[in-house]
């Protein structure tokens, strides 16, 4: 069983002076090879809706931007896409969203679920923010294999002020209900949110490792010009290639996590592919975007989204590619989580 390192260790880990940096992504990616193999486990993420009642400070889709033209896709249209993941090797789809909830919805995405379970071989993760435990429960019952939500930052003051209406223990009770409730869980938080220190981002892995998360998403925060943080700098821009250094960390803390090249590390470094660095640098999954061509444009919760003038075709097509340029391959089966240490609590 492989150990993940300690709260000094990571903190300690993050400060590994540059010139040392390439032997941590070594030791990162034997970690990584260790723990998971050189598969790649394939989700196809399908943004729905970016219908959103709330006004995260951060995001682009957020209810105060008037500027976004809004958006919902039919279940047929959305189990068109599902459909076809299968042929590229994509074996879960994520379903995400803005977060606009109603009892209609939330009964809508419960049917959505059981069509495809029924009607696909997929896994399905679910990410469209907060609910009640009875939300879902549902959803469980229904089908639902996973769900993503981030905490986004350890710091529950910091917490408050991103997220008018809501807070960090708030969204800690939502994790703590689906993994109850036998969903696979993932959460994980934004780099170089304002003010972010070495201290604070140590606290942020650690508790990724401490909730023992099945999957943890991370990628750098990118101001959004049509929010309150317009122009506020990413806390690493004086280093940016911190972001890699806390996937790698990331790894070492916790060996066992499905860790994803998130599409954000794109934006930040278009070239060579931030995607494909993170991939040999502790991430072990990867999102093709499965969101057709024309909504696209229209979910971009920061600037600089790569991929947007594509179709999902595309995207499906370039992933091979870059997975087999890596030396790597494509995973098969469902990418389910794996088995949590002897003794972890429920
Ligand atoms: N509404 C859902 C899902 C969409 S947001 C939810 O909040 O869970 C998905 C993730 O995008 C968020 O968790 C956040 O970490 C990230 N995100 C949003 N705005 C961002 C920005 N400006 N820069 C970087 N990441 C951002």
């Amino acid at each position: 069983m492989l150990t993940g390192a300690s709260t000094t260790d990571i903190l300690t880990l993050l400060r590994t002076p540059p010139g040392e940096r390439p032997a941590l992504y070594a030791r990162a990616d034997a970690c990584r090879r260790a723990a998971h193999g050189d598969g790649v486990p394939l989700r196809g993420i399908v943004e729905f809706s970016n219908i959103c009642a709330n006004d995260c400070l951060y995001c682009g889709i957020r209810a105060a931007n008037a500027g976004v033209h809004r958006y919902r896709m039919s279940a047929e249209e959305i189990l068109a896409v599902a459909r076809r993941l299968p042929e590229s090797g994509q074996n879960t789809i994520v379903l995400q969203s803005g977060e606009a909830p109603s009892p209609a919805g939330d009964a809508r995405l419960g049917r959505l679920i059981a069509r495809l379970k029924a009607e696909t071989p997929l896994a399905v993760t679910v990410s469209v923010g907060n609910r009640p435990r009875a939300t879902y429960a549902a959803w469980r019952a229904a089908g639902m294999d996973r769900y993503l939500l981030r905490f986004e930052t350890s710091d529950a003051a910091l917490f408050a002020r991103l997220h008018p209406a809501c807070t960090l223990a708030e969204r800690l009770r939502c994790l703590a209900d689906l993994r109850d409730l036998g969903v696979q869980v993932g959460s994980g938080f934004m780099i170089g949110l304002p003010g972010e220190t070495h201290a604070r981002l140590a606290a942020n892995i650690a508790l990724c490792r401490d909730l023992d998360l099945d999957m943890v998403g991370i990628g750098p925060f990118i101001a959004h010009p049509a929010t309150p943080l317009a122009g506020v700098p990413n806390a690493w821009a004086a280093d940016p290639e911190m972001h890699f250094v806390a996937i790698a960390v990331l790894r070492l803390a916790h060996p066992r996590a499905h860790i994803p090249a998130t599409t954000a590390f794109d934006a930040l470094f278009p070239d060579p592919s931030g995607r494909d660095l993170a991939l040999v640098r502790g991430a072990n999954v990867f999102m093709p975007s499965a969101t057709p061509g024309r909504y696209r444009g229209d979910y971009l919760l920061y600037p600089d989204k790569p991929c947007v003038d594509e179709d999902a075709g595309m995207c499906a097509f370039c992933t091979a590619g870059r997975i087999v340029r890596l030396g790597r391959s494509i995973a098969e089966g469902p990418g389910h989580a794996l088995s949590r240490a002897p003794g972890a609590a429920p």
